[in-house]
């Protein structure tokens, strides 16, 4: 098979790299190299950001409903092409097939929707002071934009924040994981069968130190939306901050499930088989730590291990697997490292705890058994570091003041979920819980209206809605006597 090389889209064109250099692209299931990235610089960079002040003018003059439209039709673009999309995604990440298809491809086309139709409804305030004066707030597109997104789910993670810059009238110049960049390079096709006018979005592959950060240096580039790591997230906001550049940060996450005796159980141990080993555990928002009521612990116990035995690890072609493999070999023996010092901790393990093997072509992929472990302390390094794979921690509670204590113990603070029929529960301990996303009895249900974000170093800012439009836009107010003067 010939190698897939990936180009950049730099002014409505696909380009090499200036360098004329590229990286090696892994299929993370066979741990072979299938195709070429363009290993971008600086040079590249700049080119992006002069095509994007170049398209600026004339896309933030455009009316909002023209963007909108040609944003639709690159979603049904995306809509159109699923198949493709989803497997270049699934050969690209290790992900599973059936999942791209349902969930990361579709949702890429509802982000260029969800905003696309937005747009137009994006309204402002005015505020009058009686007889004295009319204030309004006029929000201009902040200009050029940076959007730097990483390799768990490369499509949906990309348009997200891609989209709404799009909607209000920004140009962009995108970086996706160079780990994962296969999707954003189909996307940069479809948005020239779209019309989309040249430079008004440029996608730029390349690592982070090489690419990655000449976009964040760049003078020209007027606000950075990043999804990624909390480490990179401080190592961005230390570049960007005095150069005062708006800044959006989604980070790490470490997140509790609480589990009450009073719980639906059948529910609450399906949906934490999925919250705790979806995408190989590669979701921000899953939940590593389980903390059972003293109760029912040794009945999730037993019923979570029970159904963990259908957790199929295989080839994420095959569509009996619901576990395909971790993103990179890096991530692998990152993952490994952290069930050797579950261990050194004093963790009991219940399942897993080793590289899985998958026969056939997927012998050297990077599997890895779902792992649980219980009886470790829940201040140690492994309940409160992210480990982002499918290794997750059970703990027992007794009281809603200590599970509380615990899940708020960690530095980070995305999400939570509770499980309890208890609605006066529900309701005080979702105000206590230091998260930005918190869900009662359902995990990952999300509407693309909602603020979404994290507090401590999970990030600062919010994406979604409202919230990632007026990211991208600058507040004007205009005041106007009343009286004349
Ligand atoms: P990462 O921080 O290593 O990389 C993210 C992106 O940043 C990549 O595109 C990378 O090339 C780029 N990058 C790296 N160094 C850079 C630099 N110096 N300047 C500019 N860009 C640079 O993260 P990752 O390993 O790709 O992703 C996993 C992390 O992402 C996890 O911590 C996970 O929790 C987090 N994440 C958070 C959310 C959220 O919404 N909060 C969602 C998904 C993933």
């Amino acid at each position: 098979m010939p190698m897939f090389r990936i180009q950049n889209y730099l002014n409505g064109q696909l380009v090499a790299p200036a360098s004329g250099q590229y990286l090696p692209n892994i299929e993370p299931a066979t741990g072979q190299v299938y195709g070429e990235i363009p290993d971008s610089g600086p040079v590249d960079v700049a080119a992006a950001v002069a095509a994007a002040e170049a398209a600026l003018p004339a896309w933030r003059a455009r009316p909002a409903e023209e963007r909108g439209r040609l944003l639709e039709k690159i979603a049904d673009l995306i809509d159109a092409n699923l198949e493709r999309l989803a497997q270049a995604e699934s050969r690209d990440n290790g992900k599973p097939l059936a999942l791209a298809r349902v969930m990361d491809i579709p949702r890429a086309a509802s982000n260029f929707r969800f905003f696309g139709t937005a747009a137009p409804h994006f309204a402002t305030e005015a505020h009058v002071q009686e007889g004295l004066a009319l204030n309004y707030t006029v929000r201009h597109p902040v200009g050029v934009v940076g959007c730097i997104s990483p390799w768990n789910l490369p499509l949906y993670l990309f348009t997200w924040k891609i989209a709404p810059a799009l909607a209000v009238g920004c140009c962009v110049v995108a970086k996706p994981s160079e780990i994962t960049p296969a999707t954003a390079f189909l996307l940069s096709a479809l948005c020239i069968e779209a019309g989309l006018p040249a430079g008004v979005l440029n996608i730029i592959h390349g690592t982070g130190p090489g690419c990655g950060q000449a976009l964040v240096e760049h003078p020209g580039i007027k606000a950075i939306s990043f999804t990624g790591g909390t480490a990179t997230g401080r190592h961005l906001a230390a570049t960007a901050a005095p150069l005062f550049k708006k800044l959006s940060l989604e980070l790490g996450g470490k997140n509790p499930n609480l589990v009450f005796a009073d719980c639906d159980l059948a529910a609450a141990v399906r949906t934490s088989i999925r919250s705790s080993f979806a995408n190989q555990g590669q979701i921000c928002l899953c939940g590593s730590r389980l903390f059972v009521e003293r109760p029912i612990y040794e009945q999730f116990k037993t019923e979570f291990l029970r159904q963990l035995a259908d957790q199929t690890v295989g080839d994420p072609l095959d569509a009996a697997t619901k576990q395909g493999a971790l993103a990179s070999e890096a991530h692998l023996h990152k993952v490994l490292a952290y069930i050797k010092l579950a261990h050194d901790e004093g963790g009991t393990l219940l399942a897993g705890g080793h590289r899985a093997t998958v026969p056939g072509r997927c012998a050297d992929g990077y599997f890895l058994e779902p792992t649980v472990f219980e009886g470790l302390p829940y201040d140690c390094r492994t309940n409160q570091e992210e480990i982002f794979g499918p290794v997750v921690t059970l703990t027992p509670f007794d009281t809603e003041a200590e599970v509380l204590h615990m899940a708020n113990s960690t530095e980070y603070g995305l999400s939570a979920t509770i499980w309890t029929q208890n609605l006066t529960r529900a309701h005080r301990l979702s105000q206590a819980l230091h998260s930005g996303v918190v869900w009662v009895n359902t995990w990952l249900h999300r509407d693309l209206r909602t603020p979404f974000g994290g507090m401590k170093n999970s990030g600062v800012g919010r994406e979604g809605g409202l919230e990632a439009l007026r990211f991208f836009t600058e507040a004007q107010n205009v005041c106007i006597s009343l009286t004349g003067g």
